[in-house]
């Protein structure tokens, strides 16, 4: 009886314990990107270093509660979400650890990455402005502010305040101009609101498209899918306060988990991430921005021209989040 018993606990222990070892040829990554924007590029870090890469893909919220549940157990090596206000929140959580990498230094923008190096910017997401070519003079638009002027009174559409991309862009007005100015600009945007605010950014050109609105704010990337399917859909975009602060800009990144079992492959995969080879696969595969300076564009993100992003750090979407969120509450920004 004792012997089998010991047996049955041994096998039993053996089949619970974690490996003695960590997998050094293998790294798990939890991305709240979708599958078909990350595959590509993790096959091709994989062909180049043999370290293979297994993900788990979730909205970002989930995913974070996830690694902040499992703590030490986590099996994941890497966070990778969209939205600085997302990555700002996880370094805010403690899952993250922070990288001292002259590679990444080099290769991503000091105002695309964390201060403290817990997070880095792999990609560029520009909003700006949209607008019907039917019904507006692209000299009428200017900047984000003044989509809250009296002539644009029954013109606008706007996605929900609920969207992280919205509380990003306002909590960057907050870091410009102070609570009380963006206030009155968000509670402009509302009264000059053609419909209520709508669900997804490609409703709001969908909507200035039949002519419900004029103009609108939106990621680039949302009216290059649509540009593709429709080379002549009648919209266009403004690129906003080119002679104030630039466009409003936003990341998606990653950052290694604070008890990633294989630090050094998840560091070499965020350095080959913020390489130029992946820097233009990102591009290509989201019609984003590479976070590198001097990496090709697609051909179809060229084609919209160039613009002066706002440089402040995209750490400040996150810090300026809560505020941001309570601010759209008060204008009445649902
Ligand atoms: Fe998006």
């Amino acid at each position: 009886m004792r012997p089998a018993l010991s047996f049955v606990t041994a096998l039993l222990a053996l089949a619970l314990a974690p490996p003695l070892v960590a997998d050094d040829d293998q790294i798990t990554v939890y991305s709240a990107r979708q599958e078909h924007l990350i595959k590509p590029l993790f096959d091709r870090f994989t062909e180049e270093t043999g370290i293979r890469v297994r993900y788990v893909t979730d909205n970002a919220g989930p995913l974070l509660a996830r690694l902040k549940a499992e703590g030490r157990n986590t099996p994941a090596d890497m966070l990778m979400t969209v939205d600085a206000g997302n990555l700002w929140q996880a370094a805010e959580e403690g899952v993250l650890n922070s990288v001292d990498s002259e590679t990444l230094r080099s290769n991503i923008p000091g105002y695309l990455r964390d201060p403290d190096g817990q997070w880095f910017g792999l990609s560029v997401r520009a909003r700006t402005i949209i607008y019907s070519t039917e019904r507006v003079d692209p000299d009428e638009l200017s900047t984000y502010e003044a989509l809250a002027e009296p002539e644009w009174e029954g013109r606008l559409c706007l996605r929900t305040s609920r969207k992280v991309y919205n509380q990003s862009l306002v909590a960057m007005m907050i870091a410009r101009h102070g609570e009380e100015k963006t206030q009155e600009i968000v509670e402009g945007w509302v009264d000059n609101l053609a419909a209520s605010p709508f669900s997804n950014d490609t409703s709001v050109m969908q909507a200035i498209e039949a002519g419900q609105c004029d103009v609108g704010i939106v990621n680039t990337y949302y009216f290059g899918r649509l540009q593709k399917d429709d080379p002549d859909i009648p919209l266009a975009l403004h690129w906003a306060n080119q002679d104030e602060h630039g466009v409003h800009v936003n990341v998606s990144g990653a950052g290694i988990t604070r008890h990633a079992g294989n630090p050094e492959g998840a560091r070499k995969l965020l350095e080959w991430l913020s390489g130029e080879e992946a820097q233009e696969m990102f591009g290509a595969l989201n019609l984003e921005y590479p976070a590198s300076e001097d990496v090709p564009l697609n051909d179809l993100v060229a084609a919209w021209g160039e613009f002066d992003p706002d440089t402040i750090n995209v750490s400040e979407a996150g810090r300026l989040q809560v505020p941001a969120v309570m601010l759209m509450d008060r204008a009445g920004y649902r």
